[in-house]
């Protein structure tokens, strides 16, 4: 009896040992999947050198840490970003293939090549019986969160993406607000009413989030503020929502709800891209950082569930051309720390000091208002009406305000070139016969050309080169932890993330 337990006991040792490995993980896996919960993180216009950029960035001013988390992630690889139709893609034919896993052409939402809906990772996870997550820090129908929830022919369909979104198999959506579309009578109000209608439950800000785990329906988590993006983190005031506290409410409600199943989250660090259209270090390095927050939620939760959760932060194009070093073999990047406030915000102020009252619009207009980069103009091109008194700034006015703002002239040495440069500017803008309205417009936002170019040189004398104000075909990160992170070494394009994540976490593909 003994002598056949012991035989018993060896064949079933023999067994194990010579049953190859592989074949025993994969029994495991199609009993249950290894992976339970997914964070999928995309900071877009996210480039290579944005994140070593603003770990340069945070060395010299203290801004951050000079370890940026997911940078250090054990998997890290690059990825190729190009579109079924362009070799630089936008945001909408990037996300597309993040979610779906598919190449379309710029501006389609969830749509292949030929126009087809194709189905995403929310989706799949949805159809699987898992929880499903999407926050952004833009709109809730912009153009990265909305390949999560839409199928759209094109981006700049604000509206349809909203009305989608309302019937979406997403439980938990985050977002600065709802974008509208100009003349169809639509405000954001409307879009609220409408999800409300839909059984949605809306909170807005922090403070209502609390007991977000409590409520049994799908809910839409938004801004405390009327805004359809929040405001960027270089610019953030005590009572401004963030990305990381739609992050954390999204995490207590998925939990709560699906903890047992599992869940899939979504989360775009959506303004990193507006820092690269406009060309602002400052700005750009400062919402890595953020979008860093953001992550370092996440890592909170996956300490708590080491052998379950999966992390995989990417981005769906570069933006801007930024290069580190600006000609010469070294870098300062400290010189950055005097710019306390966005490009976007000193041109406000920029233009409140030295504009009559009428001619002050022109500042960064949210993305909201510009869909499609058909911006709002400046108000008042005319000049000012003929009974109000307008001096000009002086040349030393506007140096002053530079000094004041950005730390030129005083802690910032500015060298002769640019100097004169920044003089030309000024005549061609305040001198005789000048044209006040000399702006340098992008995707998201118009600003004089004098702002554009003092922080231009500011990011330049610091070592930050920017190309131009668009995106680019150059690669980006594939940063990668937690279960499963080692599916994720032979990656090489965007289109190949989304079927690994849904073969670890088990979706119904
Ligand atoms: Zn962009």
């Amino acid at each position: 009896m003994k002598r056949t337990l012991k035989y018993a006991l060896l064949s079933i040792l023999l067994l194990l040992v010579f049953v190859p490995a592989d074949a025993r993980r994969n029994r495991k896996k199609a009993a249950e999947p290894q992976v339970k919960y997914v964070f999928y993180m995309i900071g877009d216009g996210m480039g290579i050198n944005q994140v070593i950029g603003a770990e340069q960035y945070n060395a010299g001013t203290g801004y951050g840490p000079e370890e940026i988390n997911f940078a250090h992630f054990p998997v890290r690889n690059f990825i190729t970003t190009v579109s079924a139709t362009s070799l630089v893609t936008d945001s909408a034919a990037g996300g597309t293939a993040l979610a779906t896993g598919v190449k379309t052409y710029n501006n389609a939402v969830g749509v292949d090549a030929d126009g087809n809906s194709v189905s995403n990772l929310v989706e799949w996870a949805k159809d699987a019986g898992y929880g499903t997550g999407v926050a952004t820090n833009v709109g809730v129908n912009h153009a990265t969160p909305a390949c999560f929830i839409a199928h759209t022919a094109q981006r700049g369909s604000y509206e349809e993406i909203a009305f989608q979104y309302l019937h979406a198999p997403v439980d938990f959506a985050a977002g600065a607000g709802f974008i509208t579309e100009r003349n169809t009578g639509h405000d954001a109000a409307f879009f609220e009413t409408e999800a409300r209608g839909a059984g949605i439950r809306i909170l807005r800000g922090p403070g209502q989030f609390e007991g977000i785990e409590n409520i049994p329906g799908r809910v839409l988590c938004l801004s405390g503020k009327a805004q359809t993006e929040l405001p960027y983190a270089i610019d953030r005031k005590e009572d401004d929502t963030k990305l990381s506290d739609f992050v954390e409410a999204g995490i207590r409600y998925l939990d709560a709800k699906y903890g047992e199943k599992g869940f899939f989250f979504m989360i775009e660090g959506g303004r990193i891209d507006n820092g690269g259209h406009a060309d602002d270090g400052a700005a750009c390095f400062q919402e890595v950082n953020d979008f860093a927050e953001a992550i370092d939620v996440v890592l909170a939760f996956k300490d708590l569930h080491p052998d379950e959760t999966l992390i995989v932060v990417t981005a769906d194009h570069e933006t801007g051309g930024l290069e580190l070093g600006s000609g010469q073999y070294e870098m300062h990047p400290d010189r950055m720390a005097t710019q306390t406030m966005s490009m976007d915000a000193v041109n406000t102020r920029f233009r409140e000091a030295f504009y009559p009252p009428r001619q002050q619009g022109g500042q960064g207009q949210g993305r909201g208002q510009r869909p499609q980069g058909q911006g709002s103009r400046p108000q008042g091109q005319g000049g000012p009406q003929p009974q109000q008194e307008y001096t000009p700034p002086t040349w030393d006015q506007v140096k002053d305000f530079f000094s004041d703002n950005l730390g030129l002239w005083t802690t910032v040495t500015v060298d002769r070139r640019a100097e004169a440069s920044l003089k030309a500017i000024y005549d061609s803008t305040f001198g005789a016969g000048g044209n006040r309205e000399n702006n340098v417009e992008n995707l998201y936002s118009i600003n004089t050309t004098l702002v554009s170019d003092a922080i231009g040189y500011l990011n330049r004398t610091a070592g930050y080169q920017w190309s131009h104000g668009a995106h680019t075909g150059s690669p980006v990160g594939l940063y990668v932890t937690g279960s499963g992170a080692e599916a994720f070494i032979p990656v090489t394009d965007n289109t190949q993330i989304a079927p690994i994540i849904a073969n670890l976490a088990g979706y119904n593909k």
